[in-house]
């Protein structure tokens, strides 16, 4: 029981510790969240990994493509799982 517990605050501890990572809204690449670019999509900021994502949903936003870009957005991460 003590082994568990040390191991559960070890693991709890070494998350706080290592630097946060975050993934990117349009492309979902995984970065580090400290000075992650961001840009607001449907009123909410959200990280992005580079000027090209961050262009993409600015472009979908001024395009009212939103809702297209959801929907395609969940096909695609329900069919990577
Ligand atoms: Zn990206």
């Amino acid at each position: 029981m003590q082994l568990a517990l040390s191991q559960f605050y070890g693991n709890h501890l070494s998350r706080f510790f290592k630097r946060e990572k975050c993934l990117c809204f349009h492309c979902s690449e995984r970065m580090r969240k400290e000075g992650a670019l961001t840009t607001v999509f449907q009123h909410v900021s959200q990280p992005v990994c580079c000027h090209g994502c961050l262009a993409v949903l600015n472009a979908i936003e001024k395009n009212g493509l939103v809702d297209e870009y959801l929907r395609s957005k969940h096909i695609d991460q329900g069919s990577a799982l």
